[in-house]
């Protein structure tokens, strides 16, 4: 029996035995700094995540299923994608009375009814508030201007843009704090 065991115990299986444990020293070594590394980079706290890797093997396939999905910095560009797609969904600020976010042709506040344009009596195009005359069809706002119609009339714009870049300007500055 001795006999055996001194024959399989001999110098090169020792050397391999060693070359194993070592091995493994490193791939556990490796495997922490993989998972305090990777957490650090997923935004995770990763710190306790190291201490949870300390735990030769459970603790790295506990880390691996319950990591999360992405990296921190691929997480911050989406935000910055999805805040950017609304901002240009909803081209044209928000509410002055509740900060709901409005388009340029809303009349009205969906969210507290709030009146955002005049109508038009003439054409029915929404108008700023600000405005005194129509800028599609020249009518005057409230009918009082009359005077000023007439001289208004005659470089009416006819361009959309025109008609709403002032109030647009006006109201992405208002929300700009
Ligand atoms: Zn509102
Ligand atoms: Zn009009």
């Amino acid at each position: 029996m001795s006999e055996l065991f001194a024959q399989l115990w001999s110098p090169q299986m020792q050397t391999a035995f060693t070359v194993v444990i070592v091995l493994l020293i490193v791939l556990y070594v490796l495997s922490i700094v993989w998972v305090v590394r990777d957490a650090y980079m997923r935004g995770v706290t990763w710190y306790v995540w190291g201490i949870v890797a300390l735990v030769p093997i459970v603790g790295l396939i506990a880390y691996c299923l319950m990591r999360p999905p992405m990296l921190q910095i691929d997480r911050d560009e989406q935000e910055l994608e999805v805040a950017l797609k609304q901002r240009q969904l909803l081209k044209y600020g928000e509410c002055a009375t509740c900060g709901y976010p409005v388009e340029a042709e809303y009349v009205i506040c969906p969210n507290c009814h709030t009146q955002l344009k005049n109508l038009c009596s003439h054409c029915n195009h929404a108008l700023d508030p600000a405005w005194t005359i129509c800028p599609y069809c020249a009518t005057p706002v409230g009918g009082a201007r009359s005077s000023q119609s007439s001289s208004s009339s005659t470089r009416t714009p006819r361009r959309r843009r025109n008609a709403t870049s002032p109030s647009s300007r006006n109201r992405s500055s208002s929300s700009d704090k």
